[in-house]
């Protein structure tokens, strides 16, 4: 079922990325202090638990940043599917990088965490390729909410949802593809510590 990885979204062509606005490279205090805390993140497209979903690209494989989530139907199937926000949190970019990347959404979540001295710390979810997008810059939305839907990139992919974790301040497009992870995290493995039935299995007795 080789055609089944043509989903792949290496670049054709290296991305042309364009400047960001300067107002959002960088998270400021006031912001992080404001977004609301995500305590659980859930797949972003299928069911909430990834169902009617494939990884074709998981994190790392061929110099991979994220997962490459597809419809198990291949091809363009899924194309025009709603994307979901994977958990609650702030609209902090959206627009079309490059040709290549399509229309990218990023939300920002502060997620608990005791071992950090101020209680949490910062994830992006990133969205990428989409065909529409449907919500906006500085937006709060809470996790489940349709963000846009599946798309082919300009038409340089098969529809695949591009989809990233990044532990970062930092507001940027980014590669797709890099020899070191940099500031990115497995979401299959994140999107499972922290889903509803990571929480139901750590519920008290
Ligand atoms: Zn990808």
């Amino acid at each position: 079922m080789a055609f089944l990885i043509c989903a792949s979204c290496r670049p054709q062509v290296e991305p042309v990325l364009a400047p960001f606005d300067a107002a959002f490279v960088r998270l400021y205090v006031r912001e992080i202090a404001a977004l609301p805390l995500a305590v659980r993140f859930e797949s972003p497209m299928g069911t909430e638990l990834g169902g009617l979903t494939y990884n074709a690209q998981p994190f790392r494989i061929t110099r991979h940043l994220g997962d490459d989530l597809n419809g198990i139907g291949g091809w363009n199937s899924d194309q025009g599917d709603l994307v979901y926000a994977s958990g609650t949190g702030r609209v902090i970019y959206t627009g079309m990088p490059s040709d290549g990347w399509g229309n990218m959404v990023i939300l920002a979540h502060r997620v608990p965490d005791k071992s950090m001295a101020q209680g949490y710390k910062i994830f992006q979810t990133v969205y990428a390729h989409l065909e529409t997008v449907k919500v906006k810059m500085g937006e709060m939305i809470s996790r489940g909410a349709p963000l846009g839907t599946v798309g082919t990139a300009n038409g340089h992919y098969w529809a695949h949802l591009h989809f990233e974790i990044r532990e970062s301040l930092s507001v940027y497009p980014g590669m797709g593809y890099s020899d070191e992870p940099q500031d990115r995290v497995s979401p299959e493995a994140f999107v499972k510590a922290y889903s509803g039935v990571a929480a139901l299995n750590q519920a008290p007795k």
